[in-house]
């Protein structure tokens, strides 16, 4: 969700792979298929996860198909059930396989995702992304609204790939579109439409919840 979280999966398989070592870039619900894309217009091919993926299924045969398994890299993280995260611990654990999962902490409804929930109980570091996400006041973003037709909602089923366009320009009825906005505004659902409040600050342009 503009946190440049799939930018950092990019580098670090990038990084990790142009130093010789085997690994998995695994995506989640992208919406270029099976791959990592960025805003950036960077993309890898990846793994891709489902609800259903046995993990340590996936790293045993990668491991198998190419001798080695040294890393995997996890995009969208926060959609894995619990189950699914600890099996990224057991490829650690039983497989001596560095995995980075990233994702995000919170759904549009302000609660910790599944997925996101689990790590933090499990992972051995977490770090926090940092980045000049603003709400439209100038704000530091903290929360991911979803809109649909425009209009703020906090209820819903938690996975709606949403799409915008690149301008944030107000989607038509019904569609499902995201923005990051302060927490003051996310509450009440105050977004950066044309519809809101006169804008103290650069408006975010709106981006994939990816
Ligand atoms: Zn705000």
């Amino acid at each position: 969700m503009g946190s440049g979280k799939s930018t950092l999966a990019l580098q670090i398989h990038h990084n990790l792979s142009t130093r010789g070592l085997n690994g998995l870039l695994c995506s989640y619900l992208d919406r270029g298929g099976s791959q990592v894309s960025s805003r950036l217009g960077v993309s890898a091919p990846a793994v891709e996860v489902e609800l259903t993926t046995d993990l340590v299924h996936i790293a045993q045969e990668a491991n198998r198909r190419l001798g080695s398994l040294e890393y995997m890299v996890c995009d969208e993280a926060q959609f894995y059930s619990a189950a699914q995260v600890d099996h990224l611990a057991r490829v650690v654990d039983e497989m001596g396989v560095d995995v980075h999962a990233l994702g995000l902490l919170t759904d549009f409804r302000g609660r910790l995702f599944e997925g996101t929930a689990r790590l933090l109980e499990v992972a051995d570091e977490r770090d926090e992304l940092h980045v000049e996400a603003r709400c439209w006041c100038g704000a530091r973003a903290t929360h991911n609204a979803r809109l649909v037709g425009g209009v703020q909602v906090y209820e819903g089923d938690l996975v709606v790939v949403g799409d915008v366009s690149a301008d944030g320009s107000e989607n038509s009825e019904g569609e499902v579109s995201y923005e990051l906005l302060c927490r003051r505004h996310w509450l009440r659902g105050e977004t950066g439409r044309p519809t809101a409040p006169p804008r103290l600050g650069p408006a975010i342009v709106s981006e994939d919840p990816a």
